[in-house]
């Protein structure tokens, strides 16, 4: 007996949580956290970062972003 399974590339999931997360890296902790309120700010230098807080110790969290 054999069963055939058929996937459907267009089978999706819809996502739940639409609100975009950014992750950093956090001094303080040494390791990645999720930012939190995270802000997208332009630097001095023209070049674009997210800005945060840990959402474990409340340390400002930057995420500089590569692309403008
Ligand atoms: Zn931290």
């Amino acid at each position: 007996m054999r069963n055939v399974f058929i996937l459907h590339s267009s089978m999706k999931y819809s996502e739940v949580n639409k609100v975009e997360t950014y992750e950093g890296f956090c001094v303080k902790c040494r390791k990645k956290v999720t930012i939190k309120d995270a802000k997208v700010v332009t630097l001095k230098n023209n070049r674009k970062a997210v800005k945060g807080v840990c959402p474990h110790c409340g340390t400002t969290v930057y995420r500089f972003l590569g692309k403008a």
